[in-house]
């Protein structure tokens, strides 16, 4: 009797196929999705195929994505897009024209100049930033919500959606999630995490660490304690080049084409959309500390955390609340 009741409970929970995360590599990135107990095969295909027609209609490195054609007519015509990628757009201009263009989804060119993802990354010359620069300004971007078409004005212009995508993918997952009826989940798209609903037993917020910028994955300055919040970091540390024994980090200045360069090692966002706490936490971190914690209060629905090159942090009003230090703060391993 025993016996077989050893021998069919794992048949049970077999048959139950639950799974508790899931990752796969899109975005260009690792994207995982935690739905612990509620997780199957099925929610996760769903989450993960609308991820990949998001990636399918917004990436610049996909050939023939909205946004690669509307780069290749720049100039020359508007392009007939889907309507998703309109709202995008008008989400990006908000961020643009909010952050004087420091965050400009037209930073294209000088993405593609820098391409410090390449094999071998070269110093771009100081004319050929010039040139870059030039053709960037969010406000050469023609969107017609009723043609439901975009053209950039000029030969050369580039979109580039790197910025703010990531976000955007993160709340039509959680939007899936929602309407399955699942209550909590963590999602996490190579950085931009949401804390859907809040931890199961005993109720409480979720633990979000925040990455010591100095001491590698996994080893964190601090730990943000949220519910229901996405929480989204821009760092020098996410993307960079060595050309010459010095680091290129990827979140670029439209003022003078360079990496930002302002004594930020990381700006950490807490919003309750990612798409929001996507495009701030690059905007905030072109900005630089003052003016982005300006601009974090102004809006009076986000927050903020800064780390300096001397790992000092510093925080928006409603930031420091949320936040615990951790022991190894600021003396990470290694
Ligand atoms: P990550 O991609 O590491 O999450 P961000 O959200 O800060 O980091 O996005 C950085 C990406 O956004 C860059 O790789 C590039 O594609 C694009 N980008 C770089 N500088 C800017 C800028 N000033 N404004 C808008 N997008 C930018
Ligand atoms: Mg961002």
């Amino acid at each position: 009797m025993k016996m077989s009741v050893l021998l069919i409970l794992p048949l049970i929970t077999g048959c139950a196929k639950e799974i508790p995360i899931q990752t796969e590599f899109v975005l260009g990135t690792v994207c995982t999705v935690q739905l612990y107990h509620y997780g199957s095969a099925k929610i996760y295909n769903a989450v993960f195929s609308r991820v990949r027609e998001i990636e399918n209609r917004m990436s610049v490195v996909i050939p023939d994505t909205d946004i690669a054609r509307i780069n290749r007519n720049a100039g020359i015509e508007p392009v007939p897009v889907h309507q998703e990628v309109i709202t995008l757009l008008e989400r990006s201009r908000y961020y643009a024209e909010l952050s004087g263009g420091a965050f400009d989804p037209t930073v294209g060119p000088l993405v593609k100049l820098w391409d410090i993802t390449s094999e071998h990354p070269r110093l771009p010359s100081a004319e050929a930033i010039q040139e870059a620069l030039a053709l960037i300004d969010w406000r050469d971007v023609i969107i017609n919500r009723e043609a439901e078409t975009v053209f950039l004005r000029r030969i050369g212009m580039a979109l580039d959606l790197g910025a703010i995508a990531k976000g955007y993918a993160a709340d039509e997952a959680i939007k899936i999630i929602k309407q399955a009826g699942i209550p909590r989940g963590i999602i996490d798209f190579g950085g931009n995490i949401f804390a859907y609903g809040e931890k199961a037993s005993p109720k409480s917020p979720w633990r979000i660490g925040v990455q010591h910028p100095l001491g590698g994955r996994g080893s964190y300055i601090g730990i943000l304690e949220v519910s229901n919040k996405s929480v989204v970091t821009s760092g020098v540390y996410e993307r960079y080049a060595e050309i010459d024994g010095v680091r290129y980090h990827h979140i670029l200045s439209t003022a003078d084409g360079y990496p930002v360069h302002n004594g930020l090692l990381s700006v950490t966002i807490i919003a309750d959309a990612s798409v929001d706490a996507d495009a701030l936490s690059t905007a905030v971190f072109a900005l630089g500390y003052e003016q982005g914690k300006a601009l974090v209060e102004s809006l009076g629905t986000a927050d903020a955390v800064f780390i300096f090159a001397d790992t000092a942090i510093r925080f928006s009003q409603g930031a420091e609340a949320l936040f615990k230090e951790t022991s190894a703060s600021r003396f990470p391993e290694k």
